[in-house]
C-alpha cells in the first residue's frame, strides 16, 4: 500500500506492507483525509507539538478488527480521532484534557495519508472511533476533527456576553469559525485576510470582510462596534503578526483566542502594557476532546459546516506534492487527500 511519511527531504511516498490490527486495534481503509497546517509544519520541522506522523483528519471504512473490539463492524464508515486523553491523570481531572501526557502518545499508524492505517487500542477503547451517520460522504466526514478543534476554541472564549467576533485569517479554519459563529447567532462577525479570494469566500458566509493591507483594520473594526473593538478575536493564521492584529481589534476587557499554530520559536512583538491596560486575555486552544468530536460530527451531518464550499482541492496519495503546493499557494481552502 502507498503512504506518505515524513523524511529528511520533507516527505516521501513509500510502499509499505498493509498493517495488521493488533489486539484492540482497528484497521481502516482511508477514503479521505484533510491536509492540515500542522502537517505542512511537520514536513518543514516547524511543528514540535506531537510526533511527526502525517494526516489526522481522516475518514474511512473499517476493514478489520483486532481481538476484543466491540461496537464496530467491518464496512462501517468511521471518523477515528487520532489522539485521545486518558481521563484519569491530573490534567484530565483538572480541566486540561488535551494536555494529558497520553493525548499525543498515540496516533494512527502509519498516518492518515496512507491507503490503510491502524487506530491504536488506547483510542479505540476510549470510544475515539465514530460511526458516520448515513448520508454523509467520507469527504464531508473528514471535516469532523478540524471542526471539533474550532468548537473547543469557541467554548474556551465564548460566553453570553461575547456578541462580536473578529476572525483573523480566512483559510479553511477561519471559514469554519465563521460558519460556527453564524450558527451560534453571533451578532457581528468580521473576517480579515490579505487574500482577496478568501475575503470574497468569507463574504459568502455572512461575514463583514476587511483586508488589513487596505486601510486601518483597527479603525474600521471600531467603527463597526461603536468605537470599542470586538468582544473576542480568533487568530486563525499562524503568525505573530496575526496575533498582534487580533489584539488591536479587541475591545477593552476582551478575549483573544490563539488557535492557529505559530512556527516554533516565533516571538510576539506587542506592547505588553497594552494587554494589561486594556485587560486583554489571550487564551490558546489546542486540539479537541471526544466531546467536541461527537458534537462536530453532528454539526457536519447537519451541514452547519459546508463541506462542499470548504473542500476546494482533492489529490490522490501519489499527488501529495501537488497538494502541498496548492496548500502553500493559498488559492483554495481545504485540501483533501483521497486514496
Ligand atoms: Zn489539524
Ligand atoms: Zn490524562
Amino acid at each position: 500500500m502507498r503512504a506518505v511519511v515524513v523524511a529528511d527531504e520533507g516527505f516521501r511516498i513509500v510502499e509499505l506492507e498493509r498493517p495488521r490490527p493488533g489486539p484492540g486495534e482497528v484497521l481502516v481503509k482511508m477514503l479521505a483525509c484533510g491536509l492540515c497546517g500542522t502537517d505542512v509544519e511537520k514536513l518543514e520541522g516547524r511543528y514540535r507539538g506531537s510526533k511527526p506522523i502525517l494526516g489526522h483528519e481522516a475518514a474511512g471504512v473499517v476493514v478489520e478488527l483486532g481481538d476484543g473490539v466491540a461496537g464496530l463492524e467491518p464496512g462501517d464508515l468511521v471518523v477515528p480521532h487520532h489522539h485521545t486523553n486518558c481521563g484519569e491523570c491530573y490534567y484530565c481531572l483538572n480541566g486540561s484534557p488535551t494536555m494529558c501526557p497520553s493525548y499525543r502518545e498515540y496516533n494512527f499508524f502509519p498516518g492518515g495519508f496512507s491507503e490503510y492505517f491502524t487506530v491504536p487500542r488506547f483510542i479505540v477503547e476510549r470510544g475515539g472511533v465514530y460511526r458516520v451517520p448515513s448520508g454523509l460522504s467520507p469527504l464531508q466526514a473528514c471535516l469532523t476533527e478540524p471542526t471539533a478543534c474550532a468548537l473547543r476554541a469557541l467554548k474556551r472564549i465564548h460566553d453570553d456576553k461575547t456578541h462580536s467576533y473578529a476572525v483573523v485569517g480566512l483559510g479553511p479554519m477561519g471559514i469554519t469559525f465563521l460558519q460556527l459563529l453564524k450558527w451560534r447567532g453571533s451578532e457581528l462577525i468580521i473576517g480579515l485576510d490579505v487574500n482577496e479570494a478568501r475575503l470574497e469566500m468569507a463574504g459568502r458566509y455572512g461575514a463583514i470582510t476587511l483586508n488589513p493591507q487596505r486601510g486601518n483594520a483597527a479603525e474600521q473594526v471600531k467603527r463597526l462596534t461603536e468605537g470599542r473593538g470586538v468582544d473576542a478575536s480568533i487568530v486563525a493564521a499562524g503568525s505573530p503578526a496575526a496575533l498582534s492584529l487580533a489584539i488591536t481589534l479587541t475591545r477593552r476587557g476582551g478575549r483573544v483566542c490563539l488557535f492557529a499554530v505559530p512556527p516554533h520559536g516565533s516571538q510576539l512583538q506587542h506592547d505588553l502594557s497594552d494587554l494589561l491596560v486594556r485587560e486583554i486575555s489571550i487564551i490558546s486552544s489546542n486540539a479537541a476532546t471526544e466531546q467536541e468530536m461527537r458534537e462536530a460530527l453532528e454539526l457536519v451531518s447537519e451541514k452547519v459546516v459546508d463541506a462542499e464550499g470548504l473542500i476546494t482541492n482533492r489529490y490522490r496519495i501519489e499527488e501529495f506534492g501537488e497538494a502541498i503546493k496548492t496548500f502553500k499557494a493559498g488559492t483554495g481552502l481545504k485540501v483533501a487527500i483521497t486514496p
